[in-house]
């Protein structure tokens, strides 16, 4: 009696922290830490070497030229995995879907990279979504990315460290340079001196938000500013 009440709550167990489908295609082969064998053979971390400072897969180590020429104002900027197939299709669902069930998916990706390469910080702070955006889509996706982040990282989160001062105009259709203008001056934030700041997004696809961010929290005096993102494309 005892060992069959124990086996069906091991297993209990076993589905319910590990589910037996995968997250994201629902099929049930080698399903390991909720991915199944096929969405796991289409997720890509981002080649190495990638530079020590934008994280981009540039092929050589140490600081590519865009960096070398025009500094940004982070420190670190690293992604997870490039921003396809799976990934993609994980994070559109989370952003437009409100399958917010990801956050757990996207933070881990987040967690095994930062542990990986030995990323700490003072606090976490997620990109801020403009609240007439927020009112739209009912929740920040990279607050709860960070929410979940924090807990694995034990490091907490701070709300509204970085406010935007306006809305963000449409970036579709506009130059690489345009859209740098075009997010200047939309974000200010305050209570960071000294500290070293972990910026969560779910995907960094220009590099334009990251920078300017990262600039408005060393204005504000942060000591180091690291941003991480589950996705990033590269073009
Ligand atoms: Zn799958
Ligand atoms: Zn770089």
């Amino acid at each position: 009696m005892f060992a069959v009440f124990e086996t069906a709550l091991f297993t209990f167990l076993r589905e319910s922290l590990l589910p037996s489908r995968c997250l994201i295609c629902a099929g049930g082969r080698e399903v390991e830490n909720g991915v199944c064998g096929v969405c796991r053979a289409g997720m890509h971390p981002v080649p190495e070497p990638v530079c020590g400072v934008c994280g981009s897969p540039v092929g050589t180590p140490g600081t590519c030229l865009q960096c070398r020429l025009s500094p940004p104002a982070f420190d670190r900027c690293v992604s997870a995995c490039l921003f396809e197939g799976p990934v993609r299709e994980v994070i559109h669902r989370f952003k437009y879907g409100r399958q917010t069930v990801y956050k757990k998916f996207l933070a881990r990706l987040i967690y095994a990279l930062v542990s990986e390469k030995g990323l700490t910080a003072d606090i976490l702070v997620p990109v801020p979504l403009h609240w007439s955006r927020l009112a739209a889509r009912g929740y920040n996706q990279s607050s709860l990315i960070a929410q979940e982040l924090s807990r694995y990282m034990k490091t907490d989160v701070r709300y509204g460290i970085i406010s935007k001062a306006g809305k963000t105009p449409n970036q579709v259709g506009l130059s690489k340079r345009d859209r740098g203008s075009n997010l200047r001056r939309v974000f200010r934030a305050s209570a960071v001196a000294g500290k070293t700041v972990m910026v969560v997004d779910d995907v960094v696809t220009t590099g334009g938000t990251a920078r300017e961010i990262s600039r408005t929290l060393k204005d504000a005096g942060a000591a180091k500013v690291i941003f991480v993102s589950a996705g990033r494309a590269v073009s």
